[in-house]
């Protein structure tokens, strides 16, 4: 006997059980039907996608339908036979709507795929073990479906202290659980084996109603060493509720809107237990289960293992359903269940129970009446919920107040509606109120994606936006500077220009100021021809020396003009020409002058050959840097020769200044002219030589 303390439910019914309608036989086989309709959401959460097209083949337990979302359950052929169709089918759902579901057209032959089955699951690792549950498609076998291995796997610092097998099967009519636990007692013992394995509990509770003495007596004696805890229940409705569960086992009671991993306890079905052995042991996708068939309609109740997709008709047919007598065809039990709107939908994962009722079994609900406020609805509801004030509520659609009253904590056990003098469906108008929000509610979230992929898109164009004006700024700015650049080139070539221009205007002087110089040389020379005077000569001499000034500054200038570009080759050409040809002539008078002066020996001569001296040098240097520059027309050169030019410029100036001060005196002296001022001509010509020997 367990020592296991309970705790008494808070409210409950105690509806007529009539179990014994079905637990009298063990459970049946089903014959293979020759259609199996498989739906592709079978569980709470997001739908799979066919991994399958029409005409394929498909192998028992092959998968055909997964999804990527981890809430989510894969769906594998229940048999072996060829995908006839991808569809809209018939769904148990009380609205009748139809959904995607795979059709296979049985082959019989039940072929198997391959199977990886992992016996030895105490070797192997939670995280494995728990993808193999995955893998085979578990969810919840006996509430809403949820995916198990979601459950299975609380947060890190949530760890599972309790676990909780719940094998209550509270609600009327419904004997799977029984009968699998009094038939399948090994497996649910080795099922429960893998999840302390996986979760590592403190403690393991097999909650039973007491109204089940077999499957209580056939899992104690499963037990062998074990140290779990078979704990019988009072029979009372709900009590197999999660959260009704936990607090007659616990005395703890889950917060709305919080889960019980959260006080470190985790439920199971007992039906899901041997699904999750069969996955792990045997290697076995879900793809059956144990359902009831019951309901006075039947000529035969029983519970059925039948293949998930097998049509509900195809099992009242196996049932013995007598047509006449059938009332109400509920999927599920009298209080939680609904009413199948057609026989041809197929049995799902959360498939408990077919009900096929007699209409004195199951008389249609009387017409509602107004709500007297008796409270006895609020006695029995064991979420301590207010259902008359739920029920006024809904009634306005007052969602707020709604939800402010726990509405989303009601369990939808129906036993408020059980007790309604008015016999107000109470649960129906819960349902509906739930389904508004989960509406609302979805739109909003809606709203809020489209609200935030508008701010993104607004965002994303600001910033594009942006960028744009950042780059068009860098671009003005690169314009501006290559402008700036452009007009500093303009002014610096404009700047040279006026120099060249400049350079070229002294140079167009000097040449009339050496060709005037020359001219009045040559009328001086034949007006001396002419009347042979003193005077004459003086002024010839002097024309003569200024003549030859005038010709060495042209020179010069010449010299000191800016190399030519290089694309006028032409003219650098004529330019050296012009330059070697004047050396040429220079060098000429030079030797002329000089066979005179050896012959006369005057000193006029001698300043005459000292001027042509200079002169034929001069041309020498003008030539030698006409030629460097004609050979090597580089910008570097330039100022290089610019300077030399300078320094040349004050040598000769100097020798020429001393040439005429010489000539000068000289001539004072030819004149006999006072010796003050001979003195001063002395003076001026010894200095003159000083700064030549400076130069030089
Ligand atoms: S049991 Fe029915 S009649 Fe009584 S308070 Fe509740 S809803 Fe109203
Ligand atoms: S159906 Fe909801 S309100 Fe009614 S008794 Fe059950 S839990 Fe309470």
């Amino acid at each position: 006997m367990s020592t296991w303390p309970i705790h008494p439910l808070r409210g409950g019914v105690h509806p007529p059980q009539c179990k014994t309608l079905s637990n009298q036989s063990p459970i049946h086989s089903v014959p293979l039907p020759k259609q199996l309709i498989v739906p592709l959401l079978q569980h709470l959460g997001r739908s799979t996608e066919a991994l399958v097209n029409v005409g394929d083949y498909v192998l028992k337990g092959q998968l055909i339908a997964d999804s990527s979302s981890p809430i989510s359950a894969a769906v594998h052929a229940p048999s072996s036979g060829t995908v006839s169709c991808i569809g809209p089918q018939p769904y148990p759902h009380v609205s009748g709507q139809l959904l995607e579901a795979i059709v296979i057209d049985t082959d019989g032959l039940e072929t198997w795929c391959p199977l990886e089955p992992v016996p030895d699951f105490y070797a192997a690792s939670a995280t494995k073990l728990l993808d193999k549950v995955r893998q085979a498609g578990i969810s919840g076998l006996g509430g809403a479906g949820f995916p198990t291995v979601i459950k299975l796997t609380p947060k890190a610092h949530q760890p599972i202290k309790t676990l909780i097998i719940n094998g209550t099967e509270c609600e009327p009519y419904i004997t799977a659980d029984d009968l699998l636990m009094r038939e399948k007692t090994a497996q649910l013992m080795l099922g429960i084996d893998i999840l302390v394995h996986i979760l590592q509990p403190e403690h393991v509770l097999i909650a039973i109603e007491d109204n089940k003495p077999e499957a209580i007596a056939a899992v104690r004696h499963a037990l062998d060493s074990r140290r779990y805890h078979v704990v019988a229940l009072p029979t009372i409705y709900p009590s197999g509720g999660e959260r009704q569960l936990i607090q007659i086992l616990t005395g703890q009671e889950v917060p709305s809107a919080k889960l019980p991993a959260e006080l470190g306890i985790l439920c199971q079905n007992v039906g899901t237990v041997v699904a999750v052995h069969d996955a792990i042991i045997e290697g076995k996708p879900l793809i059956s289960r144990i359902t009831t068939l019951t309901g006075q309609a039947l000529q035969r109740p029983m519970n059925v293992e039948c293949l998930i997709g097998t049509p509900v008709a195809h099992l009242l047919e196996l049932a013995g359903i007598q047509q006449a007598k059938r009332g109400r065809l509920i999927a599920g039990g009298p209080m939680m269940g609904f009413t199948l709107p057609s026989a041809a939908a197929p049995i799902i994962k959360t498939s408990n129970c077919i009900l096929a009722a007699t209409d004195a079994e199951l008389p249609p609900p009387p017409p509602a009446l107004p709500c007297i406020r008796c409270g006895d609805c609020a006695e029995v509801c064991p979420a301590n919920l207010l259902p008359q004030q739920l029920h006024f509520y809904a009634l306005g659609d007052d969602h707020p107040q709604l939800q402010a009253h726990n509405l989303f904590d009601c369990i939808e056990c129906g036993a408020c509606a059980y007790v309604c003098p008015s016999s107000i469906p109470l649960v129906q108008y819960y349902r509906a109120a739930k389904a508004d929000i989960r509406e609302q509610e979805q739109k909003q979230i809606k709203a809020e994606h489209a609200k935030e992929r508008f701010e993104f898109r607004q965002e994303r164009l600001r910033l594009e936006d942006e960028r744009k004006e950042a780059e068009r700024a860098a671009r003005a700015e690169r314009l501006a500077k290559t402008k700036a650049e452009q007009a500093k080139k303009a002014t610096q070539a404009d700047a040279a220009s006026h120099k060249a221009d400049a350079a070229d205007d002294e140079l167009k002087r000097l040449k009339i100021a050496a060709s005037m110089a020359q001219v009045a040389l040559r009328k001086a020379q034949k007006q001396l021809e002419a009347h042979d005077t003193e005077a004459l000569k003086v002024q010839v001499e002097q024309l003569r020396v200024a003549a030859d000034y005038a010709k060495q500054a042209l020179e010069l200038a010449s010299a000191a003009m800016p190399a030519p570009a290089p694309a006028p080759s032409q003219p650098a050409e004529d330019e050296l020409k012009r330059v070697k040809i004047a050396a040429s002539m220079a060098q000429v008078a030079l030797r002329k002058a000089q066979k005179q002066l050896e012959a006369h020996g005057t000193d006029e001569l001698k300043v005459q050959v000292e001027q042509l001296r200079i002169s034929a040098e001069q041309a020498k240097q003008a030539l030698t840097a006409a030629t460097a520059t004609a050979t090597t027309p580089t910008v570097a050169d330039k100022p290089v020769k610019t300077e030399l030019s300078a320094a040349e410029q004050a040598l000769k100036k100097a020798k020429i200044d001393v040439a005429m001060k010489r000539a000068a005196l000289r001539k004072a002296e030819r004149n006999a002219a006072d010796p003050e001022a001979l003195a001063a001509l002395q003076a001026e010509l010894t200095h003159a030589e000083q700064s030549l020997a400076e130069l030089n």
